[in-house]
């Protein structure tokens, strides 16, 4: 089967005034869609650098990526970015922060409206469609920010380290629920995390980088034998253990 997205042989360096900083190197990977992926390493690797070469805000220096076979480019199909920062706008309700993206896209507002609720009744926000982001706790409102994204439709989601700034506990829930709402809308999506536990029961593969400039240290598909399991189910499985022992070692080994 075509992979939705490849990367093949890709290098990336950062020009600066002081000089080239070579972040990534020879990277080779494919992602199958309703795939998905979580990418893990050292701080500095070059996560982000790779979600942006994949959003096509940056281009290879050499190396292809192809998107369905044809070269990617920035237009070649919606990404949604999901950041560790939620970026909701204060001064608009949660209603509104979700409408913007549809507003922005000229959609039918009742239409858009529609779907807003809809998705805030599924996903256990309905009846806080009018409050503003301040009177949400840390893991609703990154649960808005999906919704907000999710409702441009886009046909591939970038999390960029979504969770890093919730609390343990919080993070565990939210997590659940965001993998949930992912595969619920067979989204296709590459979770950047340096939590290995996180990537191993949120994700279908696991790409481990080494330390920059990265290549891939390590390609691990994963497998559960019990089917529909939750993220929080994840972790009281055999499975868990053996996989999270075997990334850790890759992941060691990139420092050494
Ligand atoms: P990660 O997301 O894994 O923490 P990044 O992709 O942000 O890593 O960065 C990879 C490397 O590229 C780091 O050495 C970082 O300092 C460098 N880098 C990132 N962004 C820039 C930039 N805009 N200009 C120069 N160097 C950068
Ligand atoms: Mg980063």
């Amino acid at each position: 089967m075509q992979p939705l997205l490849s990367f093949s042989d890709v290098c990336y360096s950062y020009h600066t005034l002081k000089g080239e900083i070579p972040a990534i190197r020879n990277i080779t990977f494919s992602l199958q869609e309703k795939e998905f992926l979580a990418l893990v390493g050292p701080s500095g690797c070059g996560k982000s650098t790779l979600l942006n070469l994949t959003a096509g805000l940056l281009q290879p220096d050499s190396g292809q990526i192809l998107y369905q076979g044809k070269p990617l480019t920035l237009c070649s199909f919606s990404t949604g970015y999901m950041l560790q920062k939620d970026h909701l706008l204060g001064w608009q309700t949660v209603l509104d922060n979700i409408l913007l993206g549809p507003k922005i896209r000229g959609v039918p507002m009742d239409a858009a409206k529609k779907e807003a609720l809809h998705m805030l009744e599924k996903y256990q926000l309905r009846r806080y469609a009018g409050v503003y982001p301040d009177q949400l706790s840390g893991g609703m409102r990154q649960r808005v920010a999906l919704i907000r994204t999710m409702i441009n439709a886009p046909s591939l989601l970038l999390l960029d380290e979504p969770f890093s700034a919730l609390d343990y506990q919080t993070r565990l829930d939210v997590g659940n629920d965001i993998c949930q709402i992912i595969r619920q809308e067979n989204k296709t999506a590459i979770l950047v995390t340096h939590d290995l536990a996180e990537a191993i029961t949120l994700a279908d593969h696991v790409l481990v980088l080494s330390k920059a400039p990265s290549h891939i240290a390590f390609d691990c598909l994963l497998n559960f034998a019990a089917p529909d399991l939750t993220p929080l189910d994840k972790r009281s499985q055999p499975e868990f253990q053996t996989y999270f022992n075997i990334l850790w070692r890759h992941l060691h080994e990139t420092d050494g």
